[in-house]
């Protein structure tokens, strides 16, 4: 039997009941109490196939839940609801999934019911429990290259946008193009469970075509030409310039006609060259040096910008990196994320910012998580600006969103 058994933990008596009514009235079986130690009796006894859950309550809060149900191996799915700040919501979210849970969406308070029942309509039963059956363990992911080229065929490998913006002023000069795996059965599956398997199965060629065949329509329906999706008139001289980045394996590079197939996919989309950026890092444009620079220059001539991601983490010769004709340095999340707090972080990003200076080159730090890295930033003359502190990476309709409220608020000035 399929029917859904909704099981709601909010110490708001008055949300707990609302949010009881919108699923008894859809149809659904709903119980609610503001009782942890009673909401994990239900758990045990009633076996729901969702749950809500506050984030915040007095006795316990909603991320121990979580722990707690992680570790009983809980296989309802979760909608987390909370008051508390997006970020917050997003971090527990993660947090959840990390821990094996299976997340349907948040839920940020005040919430109309209506997304309430998007959200539990729109999203299955978890593992359908037969009573009185065993409780079948949770099944787990594992990416084959037999369900990684499925994927592929049926369009289950999706695009994430992260913005980047300019250190000064908040312009927000492009995106970055990340991979994600919408899978039917566990979600949202992030690129490191599944590129390392692309690269050594022969389908990162397939998956990067799919990225930037995407990306390149992603720039074209909301930022190119007449920017017909942004409706305002006056966005489309700041959007007419906008790049989109996508992350480029060694593989892929290789083929003879790869740059004839780059230009002639932004011809279709009336795209420019130099608005596609190509990320190489440092160990795989060193792989080959010889046949990267050639490759590396071809793209160039053409119009397309490089940019060296993961900027400080390999060991190759600085001599032979400065040779390669990127246009962009991009700074390792890795030192960016801990400048506040270590002043060996501080000087590596110092240094790697005035050697791009003193090269032409433009600086681009990631991971940029926090208000006082933004401004040491600026301090230094970084360029541009990527991280959460900005926007986490959103899907299409979502980050043409948030930048109709980044350009209305005037960038930093909002
Ligand atoms: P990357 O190219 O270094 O991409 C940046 C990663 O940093 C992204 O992870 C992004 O979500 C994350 N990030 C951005 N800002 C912040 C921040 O403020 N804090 C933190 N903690 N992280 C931040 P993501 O999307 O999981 O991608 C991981 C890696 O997977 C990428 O690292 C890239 O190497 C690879 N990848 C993603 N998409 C593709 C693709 O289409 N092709 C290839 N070859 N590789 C891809
Ligand atoms: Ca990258
Ligand atoms: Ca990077």
């Amino acid at each position: 039997m399929n029917e859904t058994r909704l099981l709601i933990l909010d110490d708001d008596v008055a949300v707990g009941q609302m949010m009881q009514d919108v699923a008894t009235t859809a149809g659904m079986m709903a119980r609610y109490t503001s009782e942890p130690a009673e909401f994990f009796e239900a758990v045990e006894r009633w076996d729901p196939t969702h749950l809500v859950i506050d984030l915040r309550m007095p006795q316990m809060d909603g991320v121990e839940v979580m722990v707690r149900l992680a570790e009983k191996g809980c296989a309802a799915t979760i909608i987390i609801s909370s008051g508390v700040g997006d970020r917050v919501l997003d971090a527990a979210a993660r947090s959840a999934q990390d821990h094996g849970l299976r997340i349907a969406g948040i839920l940020p308070k005040p919430f109309s019911p209506k997304a309430l029942r998007t959200l539990l309509t729109s999203s299955p039963a978890g593992a359908d429990l037969d009573p009185g059956s065993q409780k079948s363990s949770r099944a787990t992911f594992v990416a084959t290259p037999e369900n990684l080229a499925e994927a592929l065929r049926s369009e289950q490998i999706i695009v994430y946008y992260q913005p980047k913006v300019e250190c000064l002023t908040g312009r927000v000069t492009g995106f970055e193009a990340l991979a994600r795996w919408l899978h039917p059965e566990f979600g949202l599956i992030t690129p490191d469970k599944f590129i390392p398997l692309a690269e050594s199965s022969g389908l990162m060629g397939d998956l990067t075509y799919r990225v930037l065949d995407l990306s390149l329509g992603f720039l074209a329906r909301h930022f190119n030409g007449n920017a017909s999706s942004l409706g305002t008139k006056s966005l489309t001289s700041v959007t007419s310039r906008l790049k989109v980045a996508i992350n480029m394996s060694p593989q892929v590079l290789r083929p003879q006609d790869f740059v004839e197939h780059l230009v002639d996919a932004c011809a279709e989309r009336h795209i420019e060259t130099y608005q596609l950026i190509l990320e190489l890092t440092e160990s795989s444009a060193m792989e080959n040096p010889v046949e990267s620079l050639a490759m590396l220059t071809r793209l160039r001539v053409r119009g397309f910008h490089l940019s060296l991601d993961d900027f400080g983490t390999g060991y190759s010769s600085m001599l032979q990196l400065v040779q390669l004709p990127f246009s962009e340095i991009k700074i390792d999340k890795s030192f960016v994320m801990t400048l506040n707090h270590s002043s060996e972080s501080r000087s590596v990003v110092r240094s790697i910012v005035s050697l791009g200076q003193s090269l032409g080159l433009q600086t681009t730090a990631e991971g940029v998580e926090e208000i006082e890295t933004l401004e040491y930033l600026k301090q230094i003359g970084c360029d541009i600006a990527q991280g959460y502190k900005i926007s986490r990476p959103l899907p299409e309709a979502e980050i043409v969103s948030w930048f109709k409220t980044h350009c209305r608020n005037g960038y930093w000035k909002g």
